[in-house]
Parts: structure tokens; C-alpha cells; sequence
């Protein structure tokens, strides 16, 4: 009989396998590659939109973390008793690279070893992927919005502070960056399915997805929040950029012509997220400039802070969180 595996091993592997948060995980990975082979430093880099690999994640002397090396990628990547191990897609592409560096260099059998537990987290991560994307559109879908919502604002959250504290003195929300919300719904889209059928009204929300990829940054957020309902998280330079932007995804989708279909229109609702925005809140407020949207004509963008401001609407929440005044208060 073979002996049974060692249990620090399939611990090590439960360990990798403990979160559904990629950054979490990848702090795992590293852990796990620390006590595996105890290396000088491990890295994680993902291929970033220009193709350059960014760092992701770090080990040092046994700590993680985010900060920066002072080394580009090219020059660490072929320092000495440096291996390196690529984070694949499913379909074959290389997504990135764990860096680990020990001196001596990895045996051929630690090696083996890596490239095994690599594949267990390549495997998981792929799943896990696959689990966050929308099958339709390849956008993200509605349980990984829930899921990130928190993080997502409590990274908008640390951003406001750190802008706080510049010193320039100079706060997000006062033409310095600043966080949007919108609620994109498609108009009469049940019209489209009745008329056209279900396979064209497919069509359009693919089409539309691709739409909603190019009008916004890579780093914005971007979810199939419902059937014909996406929700977008967007980076913007103030206001009028965020209305400039949302109104010219508005426009260009006016513009499609869909295969049979011919033309769709959408109503957006936009909110601004604040540093002391509630989740159910932005949602509600989204909702609320969205609904007005719908009842005054559609194929428009309603902005929450305007529409209060002008007694177009009642103010959904608390009053220090939505009294126009305040809106541009870190
Ligand atoms: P409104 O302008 O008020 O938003 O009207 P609407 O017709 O767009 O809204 P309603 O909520 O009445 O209908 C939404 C329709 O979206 C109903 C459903 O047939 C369609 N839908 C939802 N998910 C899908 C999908 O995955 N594919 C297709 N083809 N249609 C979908
Ligand atoms: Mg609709
Ligand atoms: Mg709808």
C-alpha cells in the first residue's frame, strides 16, 4: 500500500483553496511556497493592459504584501537562482508569473513539487474565473458584483483618504478623481424578444457588453447586473467627466444599428459614490435616477445628485450622505 501523502502537504493545499478572493489566494500561494521551499523572495506578476507584467503580490522575509520592487520584471526575472512559473488561462495564454528566488537555486524535484501545487491553484483560479464572468456577455456577473461591492468600496474608501491626506490639499470629488456608480437598463427590451426572438435579444446584449467594454477604463467595473440590467463602477476626472462619459455610451449605443433588430436605446441612473457610501444605499440611489429615467421619457442619463438637488426627487437616505451640498465632501 502507499503510504498516505503527507498531511502538511494536503493542508497546504486546502490552505490555497480557502478563498474565493483572488488577492487573498494569491497571498496563500506565496505562504504555501514559503514553507515548501523557504525562498529569498517570491513574486506574483500579472500581465497588465499594456502587456507589461505588474506586480501583484510580494514575500519577503516571510511578508506579504503589495509594495513596490525597486527591479523591473525583466531584470529579476533573469537573476540568478531565479525559477519562474507561468499563471496560465484556460485557453493557453499566459497571464502572469510566479517569481521565486532561492539560493541554491530550486531542485529539479522542488521544482516538480511547485509546478504540482501550481497546478492545483491554476486549476482552482480557473474555475474560480470562470465563476465571476457572465456567460453571455463575458462581463462580470451579479454574485461577483455582491461579492466585490464591500471590497471594491473599501478600496474607493482608502483612495478618498490617501487624497485626503496629498498634499495639495486637494479632495476627490473636487476635479481631483472621484468614484461613479451607474444602473444601465436596455428600454422596452421584452418588445425585442416578442418582436425579433430570444436568440436576437441575445445578440443585442452581447453587442451592447462590447459597447459598455470600449466606452470605459479597463480598471472600471463593469457587471451584467440582471437580464438586460448592467451596473458599472467607474474612475472618473469629476462630475462632467462622469456625465460626458455616460452620456456618450448613451449616444453610441443610440447609434448601433443591431442585426435585425435595427435600434435599442438604454436609461442609465448615476450616483456618486462617497467615502461614506452604503452598498444597499448606492444601489438605491442608482435605482432611484434610473426610475426616473424610465418614467420621463427613457434613453437618458439622470444623475441622483442632480435630481435631488433640483426637487426632481426626494432624497433616498441619510441626510449627511446625500444632501447636494455635502456631495463633494471627502
Ligand atoms: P423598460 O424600458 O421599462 O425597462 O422595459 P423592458 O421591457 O426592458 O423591461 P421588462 O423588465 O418588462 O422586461 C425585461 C425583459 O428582458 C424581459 C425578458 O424577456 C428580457 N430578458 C431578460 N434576460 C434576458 C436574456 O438573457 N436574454 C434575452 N434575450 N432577454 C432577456
Ligand atoms: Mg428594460
Ligand atoms: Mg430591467
Amino acid at each position: 500500500m502507499n503510504p498516505l501523502p503527507s498531511p502538511s502537504i494536503v493542508h497546504m493545499i486546502a490552505a490555497l483553496t480557502d478563498h474565493r478572493d483572488m488577492d487573498l489566494l494569491e497571498a496563500s500561494l506565496l505562504k504555501t511556497v514559503d514553507e515548501l521551499v523557504a525562498p529569498n523572495w517570491a513574486l506574483i506578476y500579472h500581465i497588465g493592459n499594456d502587456e507589461v507584467p505588474e506586480l501583484s503580490t510580494s514575500l519577503y522575509d516571510g511578508e506579504i504584501s503589495q509594495t513596490d520592487v525597486s527591479e523591473p520584471f525583466s531584470t529579476l526575472f533573469s537573476t540568478k537562482d531565479v525559477t519562474s512559473f507561468p499563471i496560465m488561462s484556460h485557453a493557453r495564454k499566459v497571464l502572469g508569473y510566479l517569481l521565486v528566488h532561492r539560493t541554491p537555486q530550486l531542485t529539479s524535484d522542488e521544482q516538480a513539487l511547485m509546478t504540482d501545487l501550481f497546478r492545483v491553484y491554476d486549476n482552482y483560479m480557473a474555475v474560480l474565473r470562470d465563476s465571476q464572468i457572465d456567460r453571455l456577455t463575458g462581463l462580470l456577473n451579479r454574485r461577483t458584483f455582491d461579492d466585490q461591492l464591500d471590497r471594491a468600496l473599501g478600496l474607493i474608501r482608502r483612495a478618498y483618504l490617501e487624497k485626503a491626506s496629498d498634499k495639495s490639499n486637494r479632495k476627490v470629488g473636487e476635479g481631483n478623481g472621484c468614484f461613479f456608480m451607474g444602473e444601465i437598463d436596455i428600454d422596452h427590451f421584452k418588445n425585442v424578444n416578442d418582436r425579433f426572438g430570444h436568440l436576437h435579444g441575445d445578440e443585442v446584449l452581447t453587442i451592447l457588453a462590447g459597447i459598455l467594454q470600449n466606452a470605459f477604463r479597463k480598471t472600471d467595473l463593469i457587471y451584467r447586473f440582471g437580464g438586460e440590467e448592467f451596473v458599472v463602477i467607474v474612475y472618473v476626472d469629476d462630475r462632467d467627466d462622469a456625465e460626458i462619459t455616460f452620456e456618450r455610451l448613451r449616444r453610441s449605443i443610440e447609434n448601433q444599428v443591431f442585426p435585425q433588430v435595427g435600434k435599442v436605446t438604454v436609461s442609465v441612473g448615476i450616483t456618486e459614490i462617497k467615502d461614506t457610501s452604503i452598498p444597499v444605499e448606492l444601489l438605491g440611489r442608482a435605482d432611484q435616477a434610473l426610475y426616473y429615467a424610465k418614467t420621463h421619457g427613457r434613453n437618458q442619463v439622470c444623475f441622483y445628485e442632480a435630481l435631488v438637488a433640483s426637487n426632481r426627487i426626494t432624497v433616498h437616505c441619510a441626510a449627511n450622505d446625500v444632501n447636494p451640498s455635502n456631495a463633494a465632501e471627502g
